[in-house]
């Protein structure tokens, strides 16, 4: 066996990732790791793709953990394309945490390359049993199913129970540090379910219709008792034609729905067009795909401060924003 056979097949044993040898290798070949991957790691690099899971291990790690995040607030899975620096970041990772259920469809190949060489990850969505999840019922794509369970408190309460697993098995010597962080974010996530039931039961019933850019929240309104319309479907890969503008214009009159909203991952300008056509106004923003900004945050139940870029702030403002615009009087 020659030595660059020899170095092939030790490139693809999970623990050469995580070594020092493969970053001072990567380095020779491709011209560099970053300066902190050079360094002595301190703390293993959990690589996450969205915000809800930047989020999510944070909670259940601390600073037990290196987070890094491909994508920020304001970001579309859908439409997302890894970076050739993303490509190095997924290659130092110690363990990769992405959401899964092709929520990430143009990250595929890269996850797939960082897995065939031995790179530990986690689809987050990966122990949801198929009752839960909601599909399109379109034969024609497949039947796609409906990715965007952050929405239901009860689904993400799974997806935190199976990524601490994996985050325990990264670092057993913080179990008990890990699970006592995880009770305390499904207590977190309890609280907020019931307060968001109580909070959209102020809506008056003929009013519960939640009318939104894309097909994002069919998961809130199935828990929640909302019934939600979105003009684009449930991946904005596919630009909404006139005909559907034209639907959702007829709808909303018909309907008498006093407000729609815009969504902070997708473009707002087709909403406000449909809003003027259709003379109803913007009821806000809602955090669909992405978090909120760092540094803001939002008054929650018992008087409680969420930061945006939680799940929790992502909820509480969502359903705030919601009974606010839908719950007026006229
Ligand atoms: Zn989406």
């Amino acid at each position: 066996m020659n030595s660059f056979t020899t170095l092939t097949k030790n490139f693809l044993k999970p623990s050469f990732f995580s070594s020092k040898l493969f970053c001072s290798i990567v380095t020779l070949a491709i011209g560099g790791c970053s300066d902190k991957s050079i360094e002595e790691k301190e703390e293993p690099l959990v690589v996450v793709t969205t915000t809800h899971l930047s989020d999510l291990v944070h909670s259940l790690a601390g600073d037990g953990v290196e987070i890094l995040s491909l994508m920020g607030p304001g970001v579309d899975p859908h439409l997302y394309k890894p970076t050739s620096r993303d490509l190095s970041s997924l290659a130092n990772a110690d363990l990769i945490v992405f959401h899964g259920m092709m929520l990430e469809g143009r990250m595929g190949q890269a996850l797939e390359q960082a897995d065939k060489k031995g790179i530990q990850s986690i689809a987050a969505t990966s122990e949801i049993p198929n009752s839960l999840v909601l599909s399109d019922g379109n034969e024609e794509n497949d039947g796609h199913v409906d990715p965007h369970v952050w929405f239901s408190p009860r689904i993400w309460s799974l997806c935190v129970k199976t990524v601490m697993k994996k985050l325990i098995e990264l670092d057993p010597q913080s179990e008990s540090q890990i699970r006592d962080k995880a009770k305390e974010l499904l207590q977190e996530i309890e609280l907020i379910n019931k307060w968001s039931l109580a909070q959209v039961a102020r809506i008056p019933k003929d009013r519960r219709k939640l009318v939104t850019s894309h097909d994002a929240f069919r998961y809130l309104g199935k828990d929640l008792g909302l019934k939600v319309i979105g003009l684009q479907g449930m991946s904005t890969k596919i630009e909404a034609g006139l005909a559907d503008r034209a639907n959702l214009v007829d709808f909303i009159k018909n309907q008498h729905i006093p407000a729609i909203f815009v969504e902070s991952s997708v473009n707002p300008a087709a909403m406000h067009e449909i809003a003027k056509e259709s003379s109803v106004f913007i009821g806000g923003e809602l955090f669909s795909d992405a978090l909120g900004p760092r540094g803001e945050s939002v008054v929650g139940p018992n008087g409680q401060i969420f930061e945006l870029d939680s799940w929790g702030g992502m909820m509480v403002h969502n359903v705030t924003t919601i009974v606010e615009a839908l719950g007026k009087s006229d």
